[in-house]
């Protein structure tokens, strides 16, 4: 079973961006598609960016159970999949959601052996650069900063903090975590015959008798 990863911030933090590098550089790394009711920006694509549904679509859905979890966020409703989360990890892959900071919580508390990876912008000033800098007039600037201070205390409760200042360092950050997790021994141990197909090493690693701990 692979695992499922948050990474959360304030919106503009650049966590899109990001988590768009560290996909496009990990293989077995799945992006969820979450549902939003609010309207495409230029150049996002439904199904690739967010899967853009109406409002009475999305309280189907949660009538239905359909979302692990949701939350209205600027006056839109946002929600994650769990079937697709589900998917993802029944395939071995690892799963990459990237959603507000309560939403992280949320997936956290449901499921607690998600790894949960804040990031940081590394001034309240470059924050506002890049939210105006996004390339589209955001009526909410005011509102997202004044949220950013509420969801930056929130940093401690994570799993991980990588401050997004050069975008390869969060990056490379980012892929280090993830790829941590991948060499952790029950995981390795789980998957040695996909790994070492046909070596002489399986059965010892699996089967033989630790000299230290065991004789
Ligand atoms: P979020 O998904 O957190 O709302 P985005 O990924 O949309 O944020 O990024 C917001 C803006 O900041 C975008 O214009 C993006 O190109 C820019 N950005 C992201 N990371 C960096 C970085 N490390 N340095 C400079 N600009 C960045
Ligand atoms: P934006 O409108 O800027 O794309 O997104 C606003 C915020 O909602 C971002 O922080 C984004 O990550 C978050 N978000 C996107 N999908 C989900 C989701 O399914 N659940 C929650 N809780 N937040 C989401």
């Amino acid at each position: 079973m692979g695992k499922v990863f948050i990474i959360s911030a304030p919106s503009g933090t650049g966590k899109t961006t990001v988590a768009k590098k560290v996909l496009s550089q990990l293989p077995d790394l799945v992006r969820v598609i979450t549902y939003t009711t609010r309207s495409p920006r230029p150049g996002e694509v439904d199904g690739l960016d967010y899967r853009f549904i109406s409002k009475e679509e999305f309280e189907k859905k949660i009538k239905e159970n359909y979302f692990l979890e949701f939350a209205n966020v600027y006056g839109n409703y946002y929600g994650t999949p769990k079937k697709d989360i589900e998917d993802i990890l029944s395939q071995g892959k690892d799963a990459l959601l990237i959603i507000d900071v309560q939403g992280a919580f949320k997936v956290k508390s449901l499921m607690p052996e998600a790894v949960s990876i804040f990031l940081l912008p590394p001034s309240f000033e470059e924050l506002k650069r890049r939210i105006e800098g996004r390339g589209y007039v955001d009526k909410n600037l005011e509102k997202r900063l004044q949220t950013a201070k509420e969801e930056i205390p929130c940093a401690k409760y994570f799993d991980y903090i990588v401050i997004n200042d050069f975008l390869n360092n969060a990056v490379e950050k980012v892929k280090a975590i993830i790829l941590s997790y991948r060499v952790e021994t029950k995981r390795v141990l789980n998957n040695i015959e996909k790994y070492l197909q046909g070596s002489d090493i399986v059965n010892l690693v699996k089967g033989g008798k630790c000299y230290v701990k065991e004789t």
